[in-house]
């Protein structure tokens, strides 16, 4: 079985060619023209994927050594994301499965960033709990199986890409910051600065807090002070939303009775967040699973791998299939 799968839910442009549950190539086309803006401006993703996916699926075919021809299946991305990008995936994929005749998969990009744990050699067994932390999404999920999985925990806010993006944009830092925080925070002590932890019922979070208190703190400061202090600074918020992630991942497994313990998402390229995990699996037992750095971001390995487990399933999508900006699973 030979999946094509095509990733365009934001800003990035990922195909990918996985055959018999392997992961041939991941190409992916970043877009820089947001930097300027601070954020991503969802006209001008669309108008780069329309650019780019071409060239990204030539290049995911060549590098697999797969022709279109021998393709048995193509997936796509098809909610949650920005609606122009996710149309422009969705629109190549149905016209390539189309011109091909052959079925069509459609995929939620949340299932598929939890199912980056099972790009590698050693997955999880079920049940299986993953923390989702990416750009727009904090969320405990509980897999009982590849395909069955329910949020038991999510942001009532913020998402914790959003936690580290907007605190970067506060000390003055180029967006994405999420990265930058990272980088600086090696260097700093996480113990200089307290921002509060917040008190949320049950196993959702909060991150608007967090954003205010660090607010308020950058406004008493000298810029002098932020410059020169700036390690210390960044290695204490992200003390604080790891600490924020990883209380209520203890909580969640402890209620669940639940020890395969994995991240997924963006924020889990965070190497403070990978260690935490680490260090919690050992305090608690976990055996724990943390995606390799190319299928925390956004990338198209990640919905691959999912369509292979739809694929196995039998679960095809009609050519009528819309994609969703917002969609639960
Ligand atoms: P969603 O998956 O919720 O639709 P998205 O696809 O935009 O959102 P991802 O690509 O999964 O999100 O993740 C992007 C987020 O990950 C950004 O907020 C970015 O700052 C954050 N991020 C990436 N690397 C790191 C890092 N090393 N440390 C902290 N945050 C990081
Ligand atoms: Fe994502």
């Amino acid at each position: 079985v030979k999946i094509l799968a095509i990733e365009s839910s934001c800003d990035d442009t990922g195909a990918s060619v996985l055959v018999d549950g392997k992961i041939l190539s991941n190409c992916i086309a970043n877009q820089t023209v947001h930097e300027q803006y601070g954020g991503v401006v969802p006209e001008l993703a669309s108008r780069a994927h329309q650019e780019n996916i071409v060239p990204v699926v030539d290049l995911a075919l060549k590098k697999a050594g797969v022709s279109k021809e021998e393709l048995s299946a193509i997936a796509f991305t098809q909610a949650p994301g920005l609606m122009g990008s996710l149309l422009v995936g969705s629109s190549f994929a149905k016209s390539l499965a189309m011109a091909l005749d052959i079925p069509l998969i459609a995929v939620h990009h949340m299932q598929a960033h939890v199912l980056a744990n099972f790009i590698a050699e050693s997955q999880p067994s079920f049940p299986f709990l993953c923390l989702t932390v990416s750009g727009g999404h904090t969320q405990i999920v509980r897999c009982d199986s590849p395909l069955q999985m329910k949020v038991i925990g999510e942001t009532l806010d913020d998402a914790a890409g959003e936690a580290f993006d907007k605190s970067a944009k506060l000390l003055g830092l180029p967006y994405p910051g999420g990265p930058l925080i990272d980088k600086y925070a090696a260097q700093g002590d996480p113990k200089r600065f307290k921002f509060p932890e917040p008190q949320i019922p049950g196993l959702n979070f909060s991150f608007s807090g967090l954003k205010t208190s660090i607010l308020y703190f950058i406004q008493q400061q000298e810029l002098q002070f932020i410059q020169d202090n700036l390690a210390d600074i960044c290695a204490s918020i992200q003390q604080r939303i790891i600490s924020i992630l990883m209380n209520k991942l203890v909580k969640a497994s402890n209620e669940t009775g639940i020890k395969e313990i994995g991240i997924a998402g963006g924020v889990s390229a965070n190497s403070g967040l990978r260690k935490a995990l680490e260090e919690q699996g050992k305090k608690y037992g976990w055996n724990t699973y943390i995606p390799k750095f190319e299928y925390c971001t956004d990338n198209a390995a990640m919905i691959a791998i999912t369509a292979w487990y739809k694929y196995q399933a039998g679960e095809f999508a009609g050519l009528d299939v819309i994609p969703g900006a917002r969609a639960a699973f």
